[in-house]
């Protein structure tokens, strides 16, 4: 599932190749992706739309239009952006796409359908509910780490649970929380209500750590989970149960948390 990292990628992508034409033509495939009447306005609205700029906020993709025109999109669990020549094949599950007036044709890809794209006329994007709801942006806010505690501490869940929850910290997911746990030495599953300002401090570190290597990796690696490819797995111990710890050389172990897989350093990382 795109996190953070990835869906930075993908803004800086889209931004780049937006820049140089407008979109001649949007089409969409009648998919759950649009909610009730986005489809429709989806494809009239982005007609002749020409980019004023790219946000993200984080896992959500924000493109703003000249002329009040906002476009939403969430990548969902394997949503992704694919430019193609017009004259190309079109890439496997192509659920929108954007036909730019340079030739070039801009498919929204999404094998599961878990994404979302909305289409929002007359208004400030970041000022949407969905996006107001969002803790601190990482890159774009910085981590506050009394801020983080704050927020930790009204919670008796686990602490990696809380850290995927985007009200908390915008743009975390499984990945990058089983990331900074593992550089703040924490175990996954203590309680979030447990975390002292010096233990936030380090999960702040661990959390920045853990995205600015991902931003500096080639997106083809740091995508390699979706793309079910044979490409080295980039990551520090998340989906590495079974092998040595890099700072201890203990066996990284695995527990389930919250429903999903959590990778750790028994040694580093002490059960609560
Ligand atoms: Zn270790």
């Amino acid at each position: 599932m795109p996190e953070l990292p990835e869906v930075e990628h993908a803004a800086r992508t889209l931004r780049a190749w937006l820049a140089g034409a407008p979109i001649a033509r949007a089409r969409a495939a009648p998919t759950r992706i649009f909610r009730s009447g986005g489809r429709a306005l989806f494809e009239r609205r982005l007609a002749g739309a020409r980019l004023e700029r790219v946000d993200r906020r984080g896992k959500m993709l924000l493109l703003s239009f000249e002329g009040g025109v906002g476009l939403l999109c969430h990548l969902g669990m394997t949503g992704k952006w694919v430019r193609r020549e017009g004259s190309g094949p079109v890439p496997p599950h192509s659920r929108a796409r954007l036909e730019l007036a340079g030739g070039a044709v801009l498919h929204y890809c999404d094998p599961r359908l878990f994404g979302r794209i909305e289409v929002h006329v007359g208004l400030d994007l970041l000022t949407l509910p969905s996006v107001r709801a969002l803790g601190p942006d990482p890159l774009v806010d910085g981590i506050d780490p009394s801020a983080l505690r704050d927020r930790l501490s009204r919670t008796g869940r686990a602490v990696k649970v809380a850290l995927m929850d985007q009200a908390v910290i915008a743009g975390a997911g499984n990945i990058y929380a089983t990331e900074a746990l593992w550089h703040a030495r924490i175990h996954p599953a203590r309680p979030a209500s447990s975390i002292r300002r010096g233990d936030a401090v380090r999960i702040a570190r661990g959390l920045e750590a853990s995205f600015a290597a991902a931003l500096a990796t080639p997106v083809e690696e740091i995508a390699y989970l979706s793309e079910g490819r044979g490409v080295d797995n980039p990551f520090l111990v998340y989906d590495r149960a079974g092998e040595p710890c890099p700072r201890c050389r203990r066996t990284i172990e695995k527990t389930t948390i919250g429903g999903r897989t959590s990778a750790f350093c028994p040694r580093c990382q002490r059960a609560p």
